[in-house]
């Protein structure tokens, strides 16, 4: 039954009956437990998975923004960071590229850590849409919710929520915050940015549509806009691997040692993450690697072993619903060869 958000005055549609229950109690015990296997061993997995799937010829570069279409399909590059700041990487691993969507991810958590677990889930929702990212028909069968932070909509509404009374200002939150996850200062793509403002109509249709729902405070165009600086924001597999590790790491920058955000922002980051982090094949992606996941279109996908580390992967040819192929195959592979599914366990007296 719809309820209201005294909050936000916004009619509240999740309709699980854990949504209106708050966080569950902290525990000290509920952290996820185990470490990475030593630098070896991870650079032995990344090394094999690289040369297992270098020339694995699957998959279409994103066309749909006109510079990413330029794209070399073969750069394939592979890194990890672990919750010690320790990293080994394999291939094009320098190479800069868009964020896209993986920024919806760090966008969420420091929005997030802002106004809270129950507001966030309330106004933007964490159950997946089971329809491609950029879905107008998922809004319309939800009666105006976005769903999830990981899809356009939902995106595009976090982003409306980010501390700021002027796009700039929002802007500025959101460039600080994504280098500090990273642990240095990101800048924009700008040619990334000027050819997707270019050709965003559909995301300001979303963003319009959200409004007329009633669903965002702020400026449909100019929230769009935002959003599509922040998916702009340039940088390379290394900088994604120390991205995740800080996910992985109860929010404190294992390189920087700085503190980003909370520990249980993190686990709800995570959890959204899994539920909807690869679109509609998000199943796939937790019966295959069995982690929290999330790509972008221009290739990148990060995958985070929480209290382990994060592992980052670009290779930028991608399946039906936007996600890398190549990245996919390396990290089920580095998953299970290092032991990172979290749903694995062994019988206590085998
Ligand atoms: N900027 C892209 C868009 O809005 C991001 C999509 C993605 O990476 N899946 O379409």
């Amino acid at each position: 039954m719809a309820q209201t958000d005294l909050r936000t005055n916004i009619p509240d549609f999740a309709t699980g009956s854990l949504a209106g229950d708050g966080p569950a109690p902290a525990s000290r015990e509920a952290i996820s437990t185990g470490s990475l296997p030593g630098p070896e061993r991870v650079k032995q997995a990344l090394g094999d998975a690289y040369r297992r799937y270098r020339d694995l010829d699957e998959g279409k570069v994103a066309d749909y923004i006109p510079s990413l279409a330029r794209v070399d399909p073969s750069l394939f590059g592979l890194s990890v960071c672990s919750v010690e700041g320790l990293t080994a990487s394999v291939g094009d691993v320098t190479h800069e590229f868009s964020i896209q969507s993986i920024s919806k991810v760090f966008v969420f958590a420091l929005v997030c850590q802002e106004l809270g677990h129950l507001a966030v889930s309330r106004r933007v929702g964490v159950n997946n849409t089971g329809l491609p990212f950029n879905s107008v028909m998922a809004i319309e069968l939800a009666d105006g919710q976005p769903r999830n932070p990981l899809v356009n909509a939902g995106a595009i509404t976090t982003t409306s929520l980010v501390p700021g009374s002027t796009p700039d200002a929002k802007w500025a939150f959101i460039k600080d915050g994504l280098s500090r996850f990273a642990g240095r200062p990101l800048d924009i793509d700008e040619e990334v940015y000027a050819s997707e403002a270019a050709t965003n109509q559909r995301n300001m249709a979303i963003a319009r549509l959200l409004q007329s729902y009633g669903r965002l405070d702020t400026d449909p165009i100019e929230t769009t806009d935002v959003y599509t600086k922040q998916c702009s924001l340039l940088l390379s597999t290394e900088d994604l691997a120390v991205m995740a590790a800080t996910l992985a790491d109860g929010g404190v920058n294992p390189v920087t040692h700085q503190k980003v955000v909370d520990p249980s922002v993190c686990r709800d980051t995570l959890a959204v993450m899994a539920a909807s982090g690869l679109y509609e094949f998000s199943g796939d992606w937790l019966f295959e690697v069995g982690m929290p996941g999330k790509s972008g279109v221009s290739g990148g996908i990060i995958t985070v072993a929480p209290g382990k580390g994060g592992l980052a992967t670009f290779s930028p040819p991608l399946d039906p619903a936007g996600n890398s192929v190549r990245g996919q195959r390396a990290a089920r592979y580095v998953a299970h060869a290092i032991g990172l599914d979290l749903f694995a366990s062994k019988p206590i007296d085998a």
